[in-house]
């Protein structure tokens, strides 16, 4: 789209200093996919964008395509502020995770509303959501259903049906990313999980990000393990929000 002026749909990815004044935002747009983008002038007290295009923020934009990578903000206006998410550490981190993940498993530039769709979902929701205790935020239900349908979208949705190995019907008692779901003690890999996770885990894929289940304890950490093993194997992705 070089030369001329678009109006687009975005998420605020990450925003980060840029010379004296200027921000250089990494953008989901809904309509190109990612994008990446210069406002300038933005830390100046008067700019005309204020604090429009914080991270997290929806926003739609005018950007003017130049000749570089970045296209130039020249209009912003707030659809939703995320403020609720961003002054709560918990919620803050539980995006953290949201974002980090859609980041590393789309990095394309191609339009792909479902993900943007629900990006928007998952940020809406995290407005609202209670701190658990314990708190682990990688592994609330919400960063684990996000991440069970980002794995889906990417077309890597994990079987739990059968075993992923040989088809066969079980028991299925492990995980393994390798073969693409739970395997039954048979064909063997991957690591043990307990009766109730791969229950959860089916659960968590199956709900509405709106209404998933309460802290699952065990269940959590070994959802999140499973994660990580399958973004490491088919993306090569890991998450530096895992740790
Ligand atoms: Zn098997």
């Amino acid at each position: 789209m070089p030369g001329r002026s678009v109006k687009v749909e975005a998420v605020v990815l990450r925003s980060f200093r840029f010379a004296e004044a200027d921000r250089i935002l990494h953008l989901l747009t809904r309509e190109h996919g990612r994008v990446g983008a210069i406002c300038k002038g933005v830390r100046r007290t008067r700019s005309r964008f204020g604090g429009r295009l914080e991270p997290l923020s929806r926003v739609e934009l005018v950007l003017h395509a130049g000749r570089g990578e970045l296209s130039t903000v020249t209009g912003a206006a707030t659809v939703a502020t995320a403020d609720e998410v961003r002054t709560d550490p918990y919620r803050l981190a539980v995006a953290t995770v949201g974002v980090e993940t859609v980041t590393k498993l789309f990095p394309e530039q191609h339009p792909n509303e479902r993900l943007y769709d629900g990006l928007v979902r998952f940020l809406e929701v995290l407005a609202t959501l209670p701190t658990p205790t314990p708190s682990v935020p990688a592994q609330d239900p919400l960063a684990l259903a996000f991440g069970l349908k980002l794995l889906t979208l990417a077309g890597w949705a994990p079987r739990l049906d059968a075993c992923a190995a040989c088809g066969g019907g079980g028991p299925l008692a492990r995980y393994d990313a390798a073969a693409g779901g739970v395997v039954c003690g048979g064909c063997g890999g991957g690591f043990a999980v307990a009766p109730g996770t791969l229950e959860a885990m089916a659960a968590l894929l199956r709900a509405p990000l709106g209404s998933v289940g309460p802290p699952t304890g065990a269940a959590g950490r070994q959802i999140q393990r499973a994660l990580a093993e399958s973004y490491a194997q088919h993306g090569g992705v890991q998450l530096r929000s895992y740790r």
